[in-house]
């Protein structure tokens, strides 16, 4: 799902109306949505991949990934679920449980299409800001 308004708004104020990367101050007409990484390597409109850019740094940026991306994505992740921005679809817990599990995420198991996120005990599949999957696991094995 493309980002709608909801999202762009969001990603303007998370970013406190500046460039993601260079911090210069925008106008909300002059963002430019980035996907921080990259749609072209797996990446997706989940709102923690999207970023609130002027145009010079999505230009020059294209599909190169940042550096320590994938610490970056873990805290842009938990940053949404704070903002109760990531919801459980389906699931056999409450969103309030599912929020408390989803805090302790500490890394990015796999990018292809879908975000999977993990902490030491569960593994959390997103589609949508939606986790629609979550099993046990103990990722310290
Ligand atoms: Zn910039």
């Amino acid at each position: 799902m493309k980002p709608r308004t909801k999202e762009k708004l969001y990603i303007y104020y998370r970013e406190n109306k500046k460039c993601f990367y260079c911090k210069k101050d925008l106008l909300y007409k002059q963002i430019s949505i980035d996907h921080f990484y990259p749609l072209s390597l797996g990446g997706t409109h989940d709102v923690f991949n999207i970023v609130s850019s002027c145009k010079k740094c999505n230009k020059i940026k294209e599909n190169n990934l940042p550096e320590n991306a994938l610490d970056t994505l873990v805290n842009l992740f938990k940053k949404a679920v704070r903002d109760d921005f990531i919801t459980g679809s389906n699931l056999d817990i409450s969103n309030r449980e599912l929020k408390e599990l989803l805090l302790k995420v500490y890394r990015v198991k796999n990018i292809s299409g879908e975000f999977i996120f993990e902490s030491s005990n569960y593994r959390f599949y997103i589609k949508d800001n939606q986790v629609y999957k979550y099993n046990y696991v103990n990722t310290k094995m």
